[in-house]
């Protein structure tokens, strides 16, 4: 059984009188435990209502959403549902609920009634997975953007879910806040083989996923491995970005020399090389 299912998921949000606008259409794909996914789309494309669906915060119009085989339509369930999955926002300074990192790391656990004990050790433990704990008793004005995310992070690790969701998280970071966030999360998925959905504008972040789905006004239009970067119209086709390593690589190519599809600055530089030193042993 899937750990996430969306079964033919439609959502619609009321406008105006009698209209509507139609955020998913016909929505399937499944999230497994310990997966890493990538979720990309244009603005407006339905990325955020999906995320909101996942753990029931809004309900689908048709189809269903299960997280463990449980729809989440079952009001009952959803206490449940929301242990399993946790979602971190894109807006750091609205995530902080309280004045000092530990305890807003707490609030989670405190409300799931955990022991005290219990409590100060997730507290802790989260603020490690994140490298946040010199940081426990400061306030968030002293922290910088990539920090707040990271103790948001902790908030939602503390919970101890079994999937992640990243709802452009990294978003308002700069580049040194958003390296930070993704090294934190691709250290929980392959640590501790929590489930990651990366919701991301940003290509060079979804190159690092394993599996990739593509949403386009509100239907997914593609759903692969890192193969799928090399279908490039995928992505433009949704009007989205490639990584600059692959944009490279198209260039390479239409100048005689085919390096592949490499994801990242170091796949790029070894493929260049590779490719370099075939063509000179070639002549
Ligand atoms: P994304 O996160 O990919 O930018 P959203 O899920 O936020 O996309 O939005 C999908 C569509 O639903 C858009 O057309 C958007 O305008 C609309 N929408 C999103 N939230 C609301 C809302 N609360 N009320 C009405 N329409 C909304
Ligand atoms: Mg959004």
């Amino acid at each position: 059984m899937p750990f996430l299912q969306f079964k033919n998921v439609d959502f619609s949000y009321p406008s105006g009188e009698s209209d509507y606008i139609r955020a998913l259409r016909a929505v399937d794909f499944t999230v497994e435990r310990g997966e890493f996914v990538a979720l990309v789309g244009c603005n407006g494309s339905g990325k955020s209502t999906l995320a909101r669906l996942c753990n029931g915060l809004i309900l689908p119009d048709a189809g269903a959403v299960t997280v463990d085989g449980v729809s989440t339509a079952d009001r009952s369930a959803l206490y449940d549902i929301r242990k399993k999955i946790g979602v971190v926002f894109q807006n750091p300074d609205n995530q902080m609920v309280t004045t000092i990192v530990e305890d807003d790391v707490a609030f989670g656990p405190e409300n799931l009634g955990l022991k005290p004990d219990e409590i100060r050790r997730r507290v802790d433990w989260a603020l490690d997975c994140v490298g946040m704990r010199d940081h426990a008793t400061d306030g968030p004005f002293r922290l910088s953007g990539g920090q707040k995310q990271r103790v948001a992070i902790a908030g939602v690790l503390a919970i101890k879910p079994e999937l992640m969701i990243l709802d452009e998280a990294t978003g308002m970071l700069d580049p040194d806040g958003r390296d930070e966030v993704m090294s934190v999360v691709k250290r929980l998925n392959r640590d501790e083989h929590m489930a990651v959905v990366m919701i991301t504008h940003f290509m060079e972040e979804a190159a690092e996923a394993d599996r990739i789905i593509i949403l386009d006004k509100g239907k997914v239009v593609a759903d692969g491995g890192r193969e799928l970067f090399s279908t490039p119209e995928a992505f433009t086709d949704a009007g989205l970005d490639l990584p600059v390593s692959v944009r490279v690589a198209q260039k390479l190519k239409a100048a005689g020399l085919d390096i592949g599809c490499p994801l990242n600055a170091d796949e790029l530089v070894a493929a260049t090389t590779r490719a370099l030193a075939e063509k000179r042993g070639g002549k």
